[in-house]
């Protein structure tokens, strides 16, 4: 019998992404869904009876947002382990950090398949978490920052199709969610609110930016702290949600706004996620929380399996259990900080809190907001 996520949040994971990297150089050479998914049971916050394993996607269903010939060349990719350069340029597989792997078609469309399965879930309401979504940056025809599909948009293409027309996507990550704005630009039924770093790749998303009407975006300044979320939050992100009533939100939580991400130069520490968690499910009846970035696999694990302690409202010790730490030591992260990890990432899932002033620029991307809620 499948779970019924009104009563209690469902988890969506898979194997799939336990022993699959994009390459040993590549930031996502390093485990993430897997390392949640073993932290949280560690834990024992995981009823295996709320735990579904993603299914693959096939190809009808990818191509409710993907073209033929794109997806064609990703299957085409994944057998033949490598790809032409006709199909380097015109796709991008292969080309711009989107390495040819021996799941990338596989891997992309069991990410696509689960935020599939999580928003059909909630068809009738609850909340579901899907930690292996949130790849934003995909593009239609196109390969695109480490994104082959765009499992949001296909999660929300569903939610469309079960006749909802009110839907939030608020995006946490520290890169600008380009891929879902421009797939919803001319749908009034979406709304895409993103909260990125200025002047960080894709260099979209400005402050007025609005995607003919249907956007919102929060570009903040290197050192975006707690208090400077939690001033967005109150001040713009949950005013917008409210005043738009949504009927479902798919948060995209990527965990690269993180102090100790090596990708970006945000300083928000996990409780900032935790925050607006706990800040916006309360504002619709359907919620799924997919992934996104985050390249440090230590800050990553600790900071999702929060959210689906969050989610459960379970109160997170302050100290890892011995079977979590034991998880949590047999990360491996090849890159400087991981050589000497300190020790708190190992014994504490919760942040110490990164408080700090509430900036003017902060404040402004506050107020513009607010003049287009009343406009
Ligand atoms: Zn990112």
């Amino acid at each position: 019998m499948r779970p019924d996520p009104r009563i209690s949040p469902v988890y969506i994971g898979s194997e799939i992404y336990r022993a699959s990297t994009y390459g040993p150089k590549h930031p996502l050479a390093i485990p993430r869904v897997s390392s949640c998914t073993d932290l949280i049971r560690a834990m024992g916050w995981l009823d295996p009876a709320v735990y579904l394993d993603a299914p693959m996607a096939d190809i009808a269903q990818l191509q409710r947002f993907h073209t033929p010939d794109y997806l064609q060349a990703l299957q085409a990719a994944e057998r033949d382990l490598a790809v032409s350069e006709e199909t380097r340029q015109r796709y991008r597989i292969g080309a711009d950090s989107n390495p040819v792997y021996p799941e990338v078609f596989r891997r992309p469309a069991t990410s696509a398949g689960g935020v599939m399965l999580a928003t059909s879930l909630v068809a009738d309401g609850g909340v579901v978490h899907c930690p292996g979504g949130g790849t934003h940056h995909g593009r239609p025809d196109r390969a695109s920052g480490f994104c082959y599909l765009n499992d949001p948009v296909l999660g929300i293409l569903k939610w469309r199709d079960h006749g909802l027309d009110r839907i939030v996507y608020l995006d946490i990550d520290a890169h600008h969610g380009d891929g879902v704005q421009d797939a919803f630009h001319d749908d009034n039924s979406v709304l895409t609110i993103s909260i990125h770093e200025a002047g960080r790749w894709p260099n979209t998303g400005h402050a007025h930016d609005r995607a003919g009407g249907m956007a919102r975006n929060f570009p903040v300044p290197r050192g975006f702290n707690d208090s400077e979320m939690r001033h967005l939050l109150h001040h713009a992100i949950r005013p917008l949600i409210k005043n738009f009533a949504p009927q479902a939100i798919l948060l995209q939580s990527g965990a690269d706004s993180l102090e100790e991400d090596p990708l970006a130069k945000l300083s928000l520490s996990n409780n900032a996620y935790w925050e607006v968690i706990s800040a916006i499910r309360p504002l619709a009846p359907r919620l799924v929380v997919v992934g996104g970035g985050g390249y440090n696999p230590y800050t990553v694990a600790r900071c999702w399996a929060g959210i689906w302690a969050t989610l459960n409202d379970i109160e997170i010790a302050d100290r890892t259990t011995p079977a979590a730490e034991t998880v949590l030591r047999s990360l491996v992260y090849n890159r400087a900080a991981g050589r000497n990890p300190p020790e708190h990432w190992f014994t504490t899932l919760r942040d110490a809190p990164r408080e700090g002033p509430v900036r003017a620029e902060i404040e402004r991307l506050a107020e513009l907001s607010r003049d287009e809620v009343s406009a």
